[in-house]
């Protein structure tokens, strides 16, 4: 007969964090709050078949201009426009315009 030994639970659940610290939180313009063929600072969604202008939403006014140390920070962003949420280099901003239809040529 085999002596039972009380199983050893080896396998502890190792909880992670929801939020990686790396990532910044962006607040981006919702698409009744863009004027078509207005300049936008942000980004151009990755999703091909959008492809529209991901705004970024002004803080308040007189906010402290970003530091250098976060200029290269990943930004977790939900388009406003089709709902895909993806990975967009901080540093990688500029003006787009922000057009109604979709980029067909
Ligand atoms: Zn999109």
């Amino acid at each position: 007969m085999a002596i039972k030994r009380p199983s050893k639970s080896l396998g502890t659940p190792v909880r992670r964090p929801v939020t990686s610290p790396g990532l910044r939180h962006v607040e981006v313009r919702l698409p009744h709050q863009m004027v078509p063929e207005d300049l936008y600072l942000g980004w151009l969604c990755k999703n091909r078949s959008c492809g529209r202008v991901i705004a970024i939403a002004l803080t308040q006014a007189g906010s402290k201009p970003a530091s250098a140390e976060s200029e290269d920070q990943l930004a977790a962003i939900k388009c406003p426009h089709c709902g895909d949420e993806d990975l967009y280099r901080w540093s990688a901003r500029s003006e787009h315009k922000y057009t109604m239809r979709s980029a067909g040529t």
